[in-house]
């Protein structure tokens, strides 16, 4: 039986646990039945940042183990700057960086800067730990999908790098800029190809604020900002930018759709 100081204990640490969860102050009742979860894929899946700048600063050592003088910092910084100026799915931004140093590109020169960059690109598309778990948790219960902005071959590239080709009942890949996000096509798309009309029983996951937790609230659907380093100031947020929940690690996900997770049997 219970006592009036059982219930109100249990209604504090309810009020507790949906304050420290939800960030717009929007009270979500448990008993929303979700019905899908959408993902972004860089850096939110994995360490894209991470692989990148691996990647190239990699490049820029095997530059100088090819003979190249430059300073590995200065060499990043310039590199940096031309993958800015011509984009990150420019083909030829190793030729651009030896003319920068007036050296001449010869091919051995940009094939041992490839081959350094492409081999730690490729041990570092893995995912971050517990997506893998949370995704087969998640898709016995609902649907579970990509929207994500970008090329689609290479998007699709890391799905299949990352082992989760199969996992996802839609991938909306915008490539056209004026569909991307925080445009709705990519997400209205990905619900009719789902077959859902109440964008409130879907969640978005994502890394950004200004693509992907403003382009989910325009869409009405519940924001989930992915910062696994607390850099977001969740102070300096107004309006669209506030994310409906702030998770650390991707399987705060299960718990935020009502997942109860088996304990672990290590
Ligand atoms: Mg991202």
């Amino acid at each position: 039986m219970l006592f009036l100081g059982d219930i109100f204990f249990i209604c504090s640490l309810q009020y507790v646990i949906v304050s420290i969860l939800n960030v717009r102050g929007v009270i979500l009742s448990n008993k929303i039945n979700f019905k899908a979860v959408l993902f972004d894929i860089d850096d939110t899946l994995f360490n894209s940042s991470l692989m990148s700048t691996t990647a190239r600063r990699n490049a820029i050592r095997a530059f100088r183990e090819a003979g190249i003088e430059i300073d590995e910092d200065k060499g990043y910084a310039i590199l940096k700057k031309i993958v800015k100026k011509y984009g990150s799915n420019y083909g030829e931004h190793f030729n651009r960086f030896l003319e920068e140093l007036e050296q001449k590109p010869h091919p051995k020169l940009i094939a041992a800067a490839v081959v350094a960059y492409h081999s730690t690109k490729l041990s570092l598309l893995r995912p971050f730990p517990d997506v893998v778990l949370t995704l087969l948790l998640l898709m016995k219960e609902m649907k579970i999908g990509i929207v994500s902005d970008g090329i689609q071959e290479k998007q699709w590239e890391k799905l299949n790098y990352l082992g989760l080709q199969h996992f996802f009942e839609t991938v909306i890949i915008n490539e056209n800029e004026t569909n991307q996000k925080p445009g709705t096509y990519g997400f209205q798309k990905a619900l009719n190809e789902l077959g859902i009309e109440n964008s409130a029983e879907v969640i978005y996951v994502g890394n950004s604020i200004n693509r992907d937790v403003v382009g989910a609230n325009r869409m009405g659907l519940v924001s989930v900002l992915f910062d696994p380093n607390n850099k977001i100031d969740l102070d300096k947020l107004a309006g669209e930018e506030k994310p409906d929940y702030v998770i650390k690690r991707i399987n705060e996900i299960t718990k935020i759709v009502g997942i109860k997770q088996n304990k672990n049997p290590l």
